[in-house]
């Protein structure tokens, strides 16, 4: 690809891109001047579409006027709602639909999925994570070993090289060959939320069942950036959240994977609720408990629609690009995103997200050298949304959906101004 580090070369890009009407469906924030945000965290909190206030108000409508009958009689009746999201979601993620729900948070769908595939034993039972997996993630597998009587220094972490930023799946490999007689679980960031690494899954799977071990994958940086195909994997399950890149708006609700192998296992340890009864005599009520197939039969209670509704507004439009286009684009943002930083020469600051496009989404993590916050805090105060991680990274996240190329080059342009 030949880059030039010109805003008329930017420009022409955003011209040629296929896909850039999409950034006209979403709100961009502005600041007080009423000059829009160059927005970068759309791996931490996605905008929000346009036509999501439409989807919320056609819900909130329907139960002015139908009350408890919308669950029947609402235009996208409320009884099956959740089954209008999983197609698409299933595409986001490369799944089949038997495998998919939307339903709760993602770190308690972690841990319903734990209930069912983390079944520890006197010997094995220490669980895989990596060495900076999302603090969210590590105190949920800490807290599993601790209710099942083990300790939280169980867990094994999958480390970096002395030196290096990046994890080497060789590693992983001489972990599990070593001690996989006492591996219960492999979780992993399929894409990691630090520096960006998307790891090979297909690979994770077969290292983690060469052992016995179940293998279960976090999605949250993954879902609406890459094409996981998790699937093909072979991954015992996975879950992520709606908010980051599929947009669906903050604190809504999460996705969960179950690969097709366990759909039919109802001998599964799980958890139970009315929701996971079978559809056709959950209201009969005083049956005894008969789960359903599939990732539906992990779901507890009945769903909150005004969260689906944002998730509805966001899948239909994944649904009308389609991930290829979108990846299409995200190698070339984040490729041209990767050549104007290189430009800038310095060494203050060093990409450490890998620079081979089929192992990272859009983010790109630049170390700043001596952990010097400042030049996020000056990035901020230029209309440029980035985000700090400790120790001594700023997180940046084109987004294929609505940033552009002139985006990117306006923000390295001032970022150089401050190295
Ligand atoms: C964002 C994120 C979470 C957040 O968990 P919630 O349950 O949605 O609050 C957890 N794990 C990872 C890897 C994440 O990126």
């Amino acid at each position: 690809m030949q880059y030039q580090n010109t805003l008329t070369y930017a420009q022409q890009q955003d011209k040629e891109d296929r896909i850039s009407y999409l950034r006209n469906r979403f709100h961009i924030p502005k600041d007080k001047n009423g000059d829009n945000w160059l927005y970068f965290t759309g791996n931490s909190l996605g905008l929000q579409p346009k036509s999501t206030k439409e989807y919320i108000n056609q819900e909130l409508e329907d139960w002015a006027n139908l009350g408890v009958e919308g669950h029947f009689e609402a235009k996208n009746p409320w009884l099956n709602y959740h089954e209008l999201l999983t197609d698409n979601m299933a595409k986001v993620v490369g799944a089949k639909p038997i495998e998919v729900v939307v339903m709760n948070t993602l770190t308690t769908n972690l841990h319903l999925l734990m209930v069912s595939f983390y079944k520890p034993t006197k010997a094995k039972y220490k669980i895989v994570i990596e060495s900076d997996a999302f603090p969210s993630d590590r105190y949920a597998v800490q807290s599993q070993l601790k209710f099942h009587g083990f300790s939280a220094d169980d867990v094994i972490e999958w480390k970096p090289r002395k030196g290096e930023e990046l994890l080497n799946l060789e590693d992983l490999e001489t972990i599990v060959s070593e001690q996989g007689d006492e591996i219960a679980l492999l979780l992993i960031g399929g894409v990691n939320y630090y520096t960006g690494q998307y790891l090979d899954l297909k690979k994770i799977a077969e290292i983690g069942h060469s052992k016995d071990c179940v293998v279960g994958i976090d999605l949250a940086h993954g879902a609406g950036n890459i094409s996981p195909e998790l699937h093909n994997s072979g991954v015992d399950f996975a879950a992520w959240c709606t908010y980051k890149y599929l947009n669906s708006g903050p604190g809504s609700l999460a996705g969960l994977f179950v690969h097709e192998k366990h759909a039919k296992n109802k001998d599964l340890p799980r958890f139970a609720g009315w929701w996971n009864h079978n559809k056709e005599t959950r209201f009969n009520m005083r049956q005894p408990f008969d789960v359903m197939e599939g990732a539906e039969g992990w779901q507890l209670s009945n769903p909150p629609i005004l969260s689906m509704a944002a998730i509805k507004a966001s899948l239909d439009m994944f649904a009308e690009v389609g991930m290829d286009s979108l990846r299409e684009k995200s190698e070339k943002l984040t490729g041209y995103f990767e050549f104007l930083i290189k430009q800038i020469g310095s060494d203050d600051i060093k990409i450490i997200t890998p620079s081979n496009p089929k192992e990272r989404g859009c983010q790109l993590s630049i170390q700043v050298k001596n952990a010097d916050k400042s030049l996020h805090k000056k990035l901020t105060e230029n209309n440029i949304i980035t985000d700090w991680r400790e120790p001594d990274v700023i997180r940046c996240a084109p987004t294929p959906m609505y940033n552009s190329f002139e985006d990117v080059y306006r923000m390295v342009s001032i970022l150089k101004g401050f190295l």
